[in-house]
Protein backbone atom coordinates (compact mmCIF):
# COMPACT_ATOMS: atom_id res chain seq x y z
CA UNK A 1 0.00 0.00 0.00
CA UNK A 2 0.95 3.61 -0.70
CA UNK A 3 3.20 4.46 2.51
CA UNK A 4 3.56 7.93 1.57
CA UNK A 5 3.13 10.20 4.89
CA UNK A 6 3.76 7.27 6.96
CA UNK A 7 6.04 7.80 9.41
CA UNK A 8 8.78 4.85 9.26
CA UNK A 9 11.15 6.22 12.11
CA UNK A 10 9.75 7.59 14.76
CA UNK A 11 11.80 10.32 17.24
CA UNK A 12 13.95 8.91 19.43
CA UNK A 13 13.92 10.67 22.97
CA UNK A 14 17.22 12.80 23.25
CA UNK A 15 19.33 11.63 26.24
CA UNK A 16 21.70 13.72 28.33
CA UNK A 17 20.77 16.42 25.97
CA UNK A 18 19.24 18.63 28.97
CA UNK A 19 21.28 20.51 30.97
CA UNK A 20 19.22 20.12 34.17
CA UNK A 21 17.90 15.89 33.67
CA UNK A 22 18.58 14.03 36.99
CA UNK A 23 21.04 11.57 37.00
CA UNK A 24 20.73 8.72 35.32
CA UNK A 25 19.08 6.01 37.26
CA UNK A 26 20.54 2.38 36.48
CA UNK A 27 17.05 1.04 36.19
CA UNK A 28 13.53 1.83 35.78
CA UNK A 29 11.83 3.08 38.76
CA UNK A 30 10.01 0.68 40.82
CA UNK A 31 6.46 1.31 40.57
CA UNK A 32 4.84 0.84 43.73
CA UNK A 33 1.04 0.39 45.10
CA UNK A 34 0.16 2.18 48.20
CA UNK A 35 -2.82 0.95 49.52
CA UNK A 36 -3.05 3.13 52.56
CA UNK A 37 -6.23 4.90 53.77
CA UNK A 38 -4.51 6.93 56.62
CA UNK A 39 -3.56 10.17 54.58
CA UNK A 40 -0.72 11.17 56.88
CA UNK A 41 0.93 8.13 56.00
CA UNK A 42 -0.06 8.24 52.39
CA UNK A 43 1.97 11.61 52.20
CA UNK A 44 4.43 10.47 54.13
CA UNK A 45 5.09 7.30 51.88
CA UNK A 46 4.77 9.15 48.77
CA UNK A 47 7.58 11.27 49.84
CA UNK A 48 10.00 8.61 51.05
CA UNK A 49 9.24 6.56 48.18
CA UNK A 50 9.64 9.01 45.49
CA UNK A 51 12.54 10.75 46.79
CA UNK A 52 14.17 6.79 46.52
CA UNK A 53 13.66 7.29 42.59
CA UNK A 54 10.01 5.15 42.61
CA UNK A 55 7.11 5.57 41.06
CA UNK A 56 3.69 5.79 43.49
CA UNK A 57 0.32 4.74 42.81
CA UNK A 58 -1.97 5.15 45.99
CA UNK A 59 -5.24 2.97 47.01
CA UNK A 60 -7.11 4.69 49.42
CA UNK A 61 -9.05 1.30 50.55
CA UNK A 62 -8.37 -2.65 50.12
CA UNK A 63 -10.89 -2.56 47.67
CA UNK A 64 -9.58 0.25 45.16
CA UNK A 65 -6.27 -1.43 46.09
CA UNK A 66 -7.38 -4.82 44.78
CA UNK A 67 -8.84 -3.08 41.80
CA UNK A 68 -5.70 -1.22 40.79
CA UNK A 69 -3.30 -4.15 41.23
CA UNK A 70 -5.60 -6.85 38.78
CA UNK A 71 -6.30 -4.05 36.46
CA UNK A 72 -1.90 -3.50 36.09
CA UNK A 73 -1.55 -7.26 35.85
CA UNK A 74 -4.51 -7.46 33.06
CA UNK A 75 -2.14 -4.62 30.61
CA UNK A 76 1.24 -7.47 31.56
CA UNK A 77 2.75 -4.88 33.61
CA UNK A 78 1.92 -5.24 37.36
CA UNK A 79 3.23 -2.96 40.20
CA UNK A 80 6.59 -4.27 41.16
CA UNK A 81 5.41 -3.99 44.73
CA UNK A 82 2.22 -3.54 46.91
CA UNK A 83 2.28 -1.94 49.92
CA UNK A 84 -0.36 -3.03 52.30
CA UNK A 85 -2.04 -1.02 55.15
CA UNK A 86 -3.74 -4.10 57.05
CA UNK A 87 -6.25 -1.58 58.75
CA UNK A 88 -8.74 -0.34 55.90
CA UNK A 89 -12.48 0.57 55.49
CA UNK A 90 -14.18 -1.57 52.52
CA UNK A 91 -11.74 -4.19 52.34
CA UNK A 92 -8.87 -4.71 55.12
CA UNK A 93 -5.27 -5.58 53.92
CA UNK A 94 -5.86 -9.34 54.61
CA UNK A 95 -8.42 -9.80 52.90
CA UNK A 96 -7.26 -7.70 49.82
CA UNK A 97 -3.98 -9.51 50.20
CA UNK A 98 -5.66 -13.31 50.22
CA UNK A 99 -7.87 -11.95 47.04
CA UNK A 100 -5.27 -10.77 45.06
CA UNK A 101 -2.91 -14.22 45.58
CA UNK A 102 -6.11 -16.08 44.70
CA UNK A 103 -6.21 -14.28 41.53
CA UNK A 104 -3.14 -15.30 41.00
CA UNK A 105 -0.94 -11.97 41.99
CA UNK A 106 2.23 -12.80 41.57
CA UNK A 107 4.41 -9.55 43.16
CA UNK A 108 5.60 -9.03 46.72
CA UNK A 109 3.28 -7.38 49.41
CA UNK A 110 4.66 -5.86 52.21
CA UNK A 111 2.34 -5.69 55.19
CA UNK A 112 1.82 -2.11 56.66
CA UNK A 113 0.49 -2.44 60.44
CA UNK A 114 -0.33 -0.34 63.42
CA UNK A 115 0.28 -3.08 65.89
CA UNK A 116 4.18 -4.29 66.17
CA UNK A 117 2.35 -7.93 68.63
CA UNK A 118 4.02 -11.21 68.01
CA UNK A 119 1.68 -12.69 66.51
CA UNK A 120 0.71 -10.21 63.85
CA UNK A 121 3.95 -10.68 61.22
CA UNK A 122 2.44 -14.54 60.78
CA UNK A 123 -1.00 -13.82 60.18
CA UNK A 124 0.41 -11.01 57.45
CA UNK A 125 2.54 -13.87 55.89
CA UNK A 126 -1.06 -16.41 55.83
CA UNK A 127 -2.87 -13.72 54.21
CA UNK A 128 0.10 -13.96 51.40
CA UNK A 129 2.43 -11.41 52.54
CA UNK A 130 6.12 -11.37 51.66
CA UNK A 131 7.22 -8.79 54.71
CA UNK A 132 5.91 -7.07 57.07
CA UNK A 133 6.43 -3.10 58.63
CA UNK A 134 5.14 -1.91 61.84
CA UNK A 135 4.09 1.61 62.30
CA UNK A 136 5.43 4.07 62.83
CA UNK A 137 7.35 3.45 59.34
CA UNK A 138 11.50 3.75 59.64
CA UNK A 139 12.49 5.43 55.82
CA UNK A 140 15.85 3.63 55.63
CA UNK A 141 13.73 -0.11 56.19
CA UNK A 142 11.19 0.73 54.05
CA UNK A 143 13.12 1.57 50.92
CA UNK A 144 15.85 -1.17 52.08
CA UNK A 145 12.49 -3.69 52.55
CA UNK A 146 10.84 -2.46 48.88
CA UNK A 147 13.97 -2.41 46.99
CA UNK A 148 14.95 -6.15 48.24
CA UNK A 149 11.54 -7.48 47.61
CA UNK A 150 11.53 -6.21 44.32
CA UNK A 151 15.13 -7.61 42.95
CA UNK A 152 14.74 -10.73 40.95
CA UNK A 153 14.66 -13.60 42.18
CA UNK A 154 17.32 -15.84 40.91
MN1 LIG B 1 -5.29 2.20 58.03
Amino acid sequence: GPIDGVPMVSALPKSGASGDAPAPQASVPLRVLLAEDGEDNQRLLVHHLSRAGMTVTVAVNGREALDLALASARTGRPFDVVLMDMQMPELDGYEATARLRTEGWKAPIIALTAHAMSGDRQRCLEAGCDDYLAKPIDRDRLIELVRRVAAPRA
